[in-house]
């Protein structure tokens, strides 16, 4: 059987080469639970706290602060756990729409950037009242590849006592993070988008916050995730975040480059093609694209038929798919059931070492688009 040309990067990240073998030294080392006293305990222990200052160092925060758990989607759990208003913008993951249980909605506009007068019309509105208020917007839209204005959103959010969280899961390894610069209370962290294994996340917060545990039991991450740790995966964040912090500071011209090269392959195979978020600042490694009369369940089936692994932009865990609510939000209810992303390595060095692509494979991508 062919192998498939996979062009689905924002879902995950292969392992990179350095982490597995990283990941395999790491079996060799024996018995580790970080809870033991003995030896073993204290190899374990050592793992974890090479692997958050290496996170640390990625991010610019604390080592300290950061709390280990089992994705970037329970870190949400658990800091949502502790807030009752909560404002979400209106293209969050599921993982925030889902966990906030919010109605407190900002918009975004058609390029699909957050509306700032908007969220301060909710700040003057919800501030009145007694809760604390957390306001939570992503770095980066998975879908689009849209960055947010998180530095404006936080001066907002603290214009008016709030507390802000970021969502970056898709802004790691893709653009710079600096949790210090940028005023942070809470961030939360993927460790599969950069190469190291799923099932594993990180919730960063500002240490002058009481945060209550969502998982109870042995006291692990200092009470406030309790469970045996999985040293596997924390080693394995920790190596991939250190290898991305190794990386200079400008890896993703010849990302750039091949989107560059599809985007414009497309739109002269295949005019009528809609691409979504083209106006607004973007990460380089993704399209949203979408075909008028075409549903993205169809396109996605002719693709993987010609062997291409792209993904619809509304995808949900049980592989079916629904209507994108970003695209919904964008203004596009009409095209929301017909996008597909195309995203490419995160940045020149994932793609050197593990997502190499050719022009010619590029060049039959934007023909097989083009006969849908
Ligand atoms: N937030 C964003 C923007 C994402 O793209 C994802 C995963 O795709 C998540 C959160 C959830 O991450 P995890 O797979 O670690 O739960």
């Amino acid at each position: 059987m062919t192998k498939s040309i996979y062009l689905d990067y924002n879902a995950t990240v292969p392992i990179l080469a350095e982490v597995k073998k990283s990941l395999l030294e790491c079996m060799d080392l024996g018995p580790v639970n970080a809870s033991s006293v003995h030896y073993y305990g204290r190899t374990g222990k050592s793992i974890i706290q090479l692997a958050r200052l290496n996170i640390a160092n990625l991010i610019n925060t604390k080592s300290e602060n950061i709390i280990f758990t089992s994705s970037a989607t329970e870190a949400i759990n658990l800091l949502f756990g502790s807030f009752k208003e909560i404002i979400v913008s209106s293209i969050e993951h599921l993982a925030v729409l889902n966990s906030s249980k919010s109605d407190l909605f900002i918009p975004v506009d058609p390029s699909g950037v957050i509306d700032l007068n908007y969220l301060e019309k909710l700040l003057k509105e919800v501030s009145k009242g007694n809760q604390e208020i957390l306001v939570s917007v992503m770095m980066v839209n998975n879908e689009t590849g849209v960055i947010q204005p998180i530095k404006q959103v936080v001066d907002l959010t603290r214009k008016y006592g709030g507390l802000i969280h970021c969502d970056a899961a898709q802004a790691l390894g893709k653009i710079k993070i600096d949790f210090e610069e940028l005023g942070l209370d809470f961030l939360t962290i993927s460790g599969h988008k950069i190469g190291a294994p799923t099932g594993i996340g990180a919730l960063i917060f500002n240490n002058n916050f009481n945060l209550s545990p969502q998982i109870l039991g042995g006291g692990q991450e200092n009470g406030i995730r309790a469970g045996t740790e999985n040293i596997l995966g924390i080693r394995g964040f920790g190596e991939a975040a250190s290898i991305m912090s190794k990386m200079p500071e400008n890896n993703f011209s010849k990302v750039n480059f091949f989107k560059n090269y599809l985007y414009n392959k497309i739109r002269e195979l295949r005019p009528d093609t809609i691409f979504f978020g083209q106006e607004a600042e973007k990460v380089c490694n993704t399209l949203l694209m979408a075909l008028p009369n075409t549903p993205g369940d169809l396109a996605l089936m002719k693709l993987d038929l010609e062997n291409f692994s792209v993904s619809s932009g509304s995808a949900c865990s049980s592989g079916k798919i629904s209507k994108s609510h970003v695209v919904s939000a964008m203004g596009h209810n009409h095209l929301a059931s017909n996008s597909i992303r195309i995203s490419l390595p995160p940045n020149d060095f994932i793609l050197e070492t593990e997502g190499l692509i050719t022009i010619e494979e590029l060049d039959r991508l934007a023909e097989c688009w083009s006969n849908i």
